[in-house]
């Protein structure tokens, strides 16, 4: 089967790799598209994160398809249109006992450390299967991972109904944030985000007051329009300014979610928590192993129903062939306008 291998720095190829078969409690899936994610492309860019010893390998987390083989012991039936829960739990360590599969000490991803989605084939536990609902395409479910990271971190906020949310950060899951918040019941929803593409579709996607942080301040923004800042905030960057906005523009006694991933260390005021009584606390990915299907099922019944547009952040859809041209080179170039690119291998 065809399959596009990363190399190394700048060096994905698609290449031609045996077809996975599945292990008795596994399924394999036929990838009908898969999402070119933001960790994929800092792979791409900056990696290989795990060393030289991890190459060659297929990354690619973020995809739905159809199950075309199961093993003996899986208990899903060939022919099932999924998308499939990428975090693989060893349900055998402290976090997996407390049933904090997320923060498993023995994770494994489809994509890093097992083969990923950019390729015709791949396969999984069939305990990280999640069934489409009615109207939910597999290829459009590739999207329900970022919205579900979403989903997941707006769980570990404290947003109430009719509070105001601030976003700092509008990439994929920054934009599910906008709209899960506006479905969510939000009060307003204030977006900050860099590219102009992505801050037209925080506004179609809810949010009330959109900015570009470069030229107006996030943060007097926020504060002059509410009670001195947001309820609670969220930072989906994972930068140094993001978090520092994200913090500022939560109000006195307000909370701020981070979703974003940290590359790098950053300087913080830790003042802006002491004075003001703020907190913050940190979300990691989705609940994974037996929990799989919980937060992936809800956001794929709100796609179902008409509350989330996930069609809005699917800029492309490109054949595997193509990726490294049309997917992660398009991507990096800040002024493509891309933000969700489907590979269809
Ligand atoms: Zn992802
Ligand atoms: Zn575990």
């Amino acid at each position: 089967m065809r399959a596009a291998r990363y190399h190394g720095n700048r060096d994905v190829r698609v290449e031609d790799v045996a077809a996975p078969e599945p292990e008795a409690d596994e399924v394999v899936v036929d990838v009908a598209a898969c999402g070119i994610c933001g960790s994929d492309l800092a792979e791409y860019s900056h990696g290989p994160r795990a060393g030289e010893a991890s190459l060659p390998y297929v990354m690619g987390h973020e995809f739905g398809g159809t199950v075309v083989e199961a093993g003996a012991d899986a208990d899903v039936d060939v022919g099932t249109d999924v998308v499939v829960n990428p975090l693989v739990a060893c349900e055998d360590c402290w976090c997996c006992d407390a049933g904090m599969y997320n923060l498993c000490r023995d994770l494994t991803v489809v994509g890093a450390q097992r083969p990923g989605a950019y390729a015709e084939r791949v396969s999984a536990p069939a305990t990280n299967v999640v069934p489409l609902p009615d109207g939910v395409s597999p290829e459009l479910a590739a999207v329900a991972e970022p919205f579900t990271v979403a989903y997941h971190g707006l769980l570990q906020s404290p947003i109430r109904s009719g509070d105001d949310v601030a976003v700092v950060g509008m990439g994929p899951i920054g934009l599910a944030t906008v709209q899960l918040a506006r479905d969510m019941g939000a009060g307003s929803v204030y977006a900050s985000g860099h590219r102009e593409a992505r801050r037209a579709l925080a506004a179609e996607g809810g949010a009330d007051v959109v900015v570009d942080p470069r030229e107006t301040d996030f943060v007097e923004t926020v504060r002059g329009d509410t009670r001195g800042g947001a309820d609670v905030s969220f930072d989906v960057t994972g930068t140094e300014s993001g978090y520092a906005d994200a913090i500022e523009a939560a109000r006195p006694g307000g909370h701020t979610t981070l979703v974003g991933v940290f590359e790098d260390e950053i300087e913080a005021d830790v003042m802006a928590y002491v004075s003001a009584q703020r907190s913050a606390s940190g979300s990691a990915a989705y609940q994974t192993g037996p929990r799989a299907a919980e937060e992936f099922g809800t956001v794929l019944r709100k796609f179902a129903a008409g509350n989330l547009d996930p069609e809005s952040l699917v800029t492309s859809r490109i054949d595997l062939t193509d990726i490294e041209s049309e997917g992660f080179e398009a991507l990096a170039d800040g002024g493509s306008g891309e933000v969700k690119v489907l590979v269809r291998p």
